[in-house]
């Protein structure tokens, strides 16, 4: 149904579900919010969730004290597969903990991939047509994380609007649309996405709006699209008018 998210240097949580409550007018059963946290010396980053059936309110409340970050993506789910629940909120993880996706839109061969992943020993959390796409990311052997998406989505069939983190690619956020809305939010050293501008427009009228089979790349700088098969696409921002 809804996703916001955002790389740069602010914390992410309180914008992340301040973006969720702008789009709760359009209805939703259950929110969740994915962080990139800061790693210890040493160590990789590790990504840190929080869902909740009901509203942003209850996802909020389970917010802990400390869940700091400056990169992370949120979603509002209006179920299509699988029932409004904590497990079936998004985002989804791999069981490694290191894909997270969110995803709005309809996976229409999700039974078929989710029967031949769990042959090959995948077990999943969730009863979601989603999930699929979180373990066929994530058993990806590409070298890059737009590639493992591009890989993914080449095997899937439906509808999406999808935002990927991965802990092993701590300086990105990977988003892809078909036939369901992702629009890019430009600011300062600092770049935003949503499913609506809704969700942006408190902090940027400079936006890009993805095609259909287009893809981005957003680090806190930068960023940059290019269509499902690999090929580098113009992407203008232009000033979104809006009355507050
Ligand atoms: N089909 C997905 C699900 O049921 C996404 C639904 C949505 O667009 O919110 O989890």
């Amino acid at each position: 149904c809804g996703i916001v998210g955002y790389i740069g240097k602010r914390d992410v949580a309180p914008l992340l579900l301040e973006g969720l409550q702008r789009l709760e007018y359009r209805g939703y059963d259950s929110a969740g919010i994915v962080i990139t946290g800061k790693p210890a010396a040493g160590k990789a980053a590790a990504l840190k969730m929080v869902k909740a059936k009901g509203r942003v309110r209850e996802l909020e409340a389970r917010v802990p004290k400390r869940f700091a970050g400056t990169t992370g993506i949120a979603h509002t789910r209006w179920a299509t597969h699988g029932a409004p629940s904590d497990e079936n909120a998004h985002p989804h993880l791999d069981p490694e903990g290191k894909v997270a996706l969110v995803h709005n839109g309809i996976i229409d061969n999700a039974s078929q991939l989710r029967v031949k992943l769990e042959a090959d020993g995948v077990v999943f959390l969730s009863e979601t047509d989603t999930e699929v796409l979180t373990h066929l990311i994530a058993r990806s052997q590409a070298p890059t994380l737009e590639e493992k998406v591009r890989q993914a989505l080449k095997l899937i069939e439906g509808t999406y609007g999808i935002a990927v983190l991965h802990a092993d690619f701590p300086d990105r956020i990977v988003v892809a649309r078909n036939g369901s809305p992702v629009v890019l939010g430009i600011g300062e050293k600092e770049m935003f996405v949503a499913s609506d501008v809704a969700a942006l427009v408190s902090h940027t009228r400079q936006v890009v709006t993805l095609d259909d089979g287009e893809m981005a790349t957003l680090k806190a700088d930068d960023f940059r699209t290019y269509t499902t098969e690999g090929s580098t696409t113009s992407a203008t921002p232009t000033t979104v008018e809006w009355e507050a």
